[in-house]
């Protein structure tokens, strides 16, 4: 049976020989593995194909649960995500995330399209690898229901200023006044960069980064925050996310 998916590899590893196995993030069906046959010999045509970060119209061939690809329409390659190591690293990272997120086949249309516009952006424009992973990772949290707010206190719906706590149990941001013993005190500087991050969320494109002014150690404490969260709500450890912590 043939199958058409619009897919990005966020995954391939060599198998046997000559051949290689694909990790597909697909529009259509969540994630999909596919073996690629023979795309390690020099003439093979779809040796692009075996490269993260290939994005384009996969055709596979499923036999008794097994896919095959047959061949692939590229869109993009995101090739110059490899000459740079922060963006590649960042690309990476995502890819890790959602190959955690998605489980057996499930869909969702907003982080395939989050996930595409996040490796456009480092692809072409002069932008801080580590801003864009950040937001990436608050919106996929978004799309799975763990959506984190820090738009303003949650209990008194004040204004969160100077000192800012987060409850991991439910997402939320509370102000010094309204924190409980359960709360966790964050850095103000990581909280107003977090919020900066998030409040345009909506706007997928993530054109809006390149207004935000930050440095380099808040964003730095942005991401150890991330991780922190994605351990405590949904018990994801992301591997490649301490090339950025450390
Ligand atoms: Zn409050």
């Amino acid at each position: 049976m043939e199958e058409k998916y619009n897919a990005v590899v966020i995954r391939a590893t060599n198998y046997k020989e000559n051949d290689k196995i694909i990790n597909l993030f697909t529009l259509e069906g969540g994630i999909v593995s596919a073996k690629l046959v023979g795309v390690k010999k020099a003439n093979s045509k779809l040796k692009f194909a075996g490269e993260i970060f290939c994005f384009g119209e996969f055709v596979l061939i499923e036999k008794d649960g097994r896919r095959t690809v047959k061949e692939v329409n590229q869109i993009d390659s995101f090739y110059d995500l490899r000459f740079d190591l922060d963006k590649f690293y960042a690309g990476s990272t995502m890819a890790e995330l959602v190959s955690k997120l998605l489980i057996d086949q499930m869909k969702s249309y907003e982080l395939f399209l989050c996930f595409i516009n996040a490796l456009r952006t480092l692809n072409e424009k002069d932008i801080n690898a580590d801003l864009v992973l950040a937001t990436f990772i608050l919106n996929a949290m978004k799309f799975q229901g763990y959506e984190l707010d820090f738009e303003k206190c949650a209990v008194c719906g004040n204004e969160i200023k100077h000192r800012s706590f987060f409850s991991f149990s439910d997402g939320r941001s509370v102000c010094s006044n309204c924190a409980g013993d359960v709360d966790t005190e964050i850095r103000y500087s990581t909280y107003s960069l977090l919020k900066e991050c998030s409040v345009s969320q909506k706007d997928i494109s993530f054109n809006f980064l390149e207004k935000i002014t930050f440095d380099e150690n808040q964003l730095k404490n942005v991401l150890r925050f991330l991780d922190f969260a994605l351990k405590q709500l949904l018990d994801i450890n992301l591997k490649s996310l301490s090339y950025f912590t450390e």
